[in-house]
């Protein structure tokens, strides 16, 4: 057994410090970033807010309403071959979809269908597992890699540098960040396992950009001034489930409670969806997500503009005039977690 004294750090245990600054109004930021992919060489130009590869809110609606705004959407992976090939057949901004899906035979080969048929519309795809420290997972990951040298791969999830390290060797051009700061995820408590969400977007922050890759963290982020503490933190992409949850664009039924509209959010590994897609949880395993009712808010573009302009003010309050300045101009004060002291001091 092994204790890591450090202390690590969530979204809540930090503010960010405000800066002076020459900026005379937030409407001067730009909060775009422009990459040039590691390994698929391509390059992106966007807002680097992607909406979660979960059933509810990974859908092709919430990609056809973010588009506008240059945000992007990881689909879920329960469509079907033929309304995927739809989709990405039709697809103007093409920054604006992953593909998803899971390390299975049956994932690949569903996978290929799509590509054969697409073509070069799939230009991103999210292999996502809930473990990416797994021998099977980096094996997939590696020959996918070999097999599409063009597409840009974000993959995961992983919470240390030395994994995400690997996984960039391996041909990851986005790792995915995050074991269980899910809004909806019980991993932490069914399990044990986890790691602080910010020390996790910083540690595998610096790895990866150390080897000319990028980080997507992945969860966590229950407001704005998250998703600026996780691109304070040196994030290149931030990924939303909850905080885009309870919006037409979503699926799911909307249900009426004391006067009050309401629409279903569950975790991918939740009994709902274990149910919904794998007839029932297995005997073997115990579900990690729960299904929470979030308040229905109408179409999400009301959310994007003030999600945009949190961060956009954020990047005023520290003279960034650039979202990829944010980093660099970010100086965290911790104002939770004083009890970790304990380690530090002794
Ligand atoms: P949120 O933005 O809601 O805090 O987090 C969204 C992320 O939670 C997703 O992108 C995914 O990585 C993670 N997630 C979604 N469903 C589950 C689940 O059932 N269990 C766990 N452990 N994580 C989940």
């Amino acid at each position: 057994m092994h204790i890591d004294r450090d202390i690590k750090l969530d979204f809540r245990d930090v503010l960010i410090r405000p800066k002076r600054s020459a900026l005379p109004s937030r409407a001067e930021v730009d909060i775009h970033r422009e990459f040039a992919f590691k390994h698929s060489q391509r390059r992106y130009r966007g807002i680097p807010i992607i909406a979660a590869n979960m059933d509810t809110v990974g859908t092709f609606e919430m990609a056809l309403a973010l588009a506008p705004f240059d945000l992007s959407v990881a689909l879920h992976k329960h469509y079907g071959v033929d309304e995927l090939v739809r989709f990405f057949g039709a697809l103007k901004s093409k920054s604006s979809a992953f593909y998803s899906m899971g390390i299975t035979k049956g994932d690949r080969e569903k996978f290929e269908r799509v590509v054969q048929r697409a073509g070069k519309a799939v230009e991103y795809v999210c292999i996502d597992v809930a473990n990416g420290y797994t021998e099977s997972f980096v094996k997939f990951v590696e020959k996918l890699r070999q097999a599409h040298p063009k597409i840009t791969i974000m993959a995961g999830k992983v919470v240390t540098g030395e994994m995400t390290e690997e996984l960039i060797l391996c041909g990851v051009d986005i790792v995915k960040v995050g074991i269980g700061p899910g809004s909806v995820c019980t991993t932490r408590s069914m399990t044990g396992v986890g790691y602080p969400q910010l020390s996790a977007v910083i540690e595998c922050a610096d790895a990866a950009h150390g080897l000319d890759g990028r980080i997507c963290a992945d969860g966590g982020c229950a407001a704005p001034g998250d998703i600026a503490k996780a691109f304070g933190g040196g994030a290149d992409f931030v990924m939303l489930g909850g905080m885009l949850a309870g919006h037409a664009e979503c699926a799911g039924r909307i249900v009426k409670k004391a006067g009050k509209q309401y629409q279903r959010f569950y975790g991918m590994s939740s009994r709902t969806a274990m149910e919904k897609y794998a007839g029932g949880v297995a005997h073997y395993r115990a579900a990690e997500g729960k299904e929470i009712l979030v308040e229905y808010r109408g179409p999400v573009a009301g959310t994007v503009k003030e999600i945009l302009g949190g961060v956009r003010s954020a990047c005023t309050y520290v003279g960034a005039r650039q979202l990829r300045e944010l980093t660099k101009r970010t100086t965290f004060v911790r104002v939770r977690g004083e009890a970790n002291d304990v380690f530090g001091k002794s």
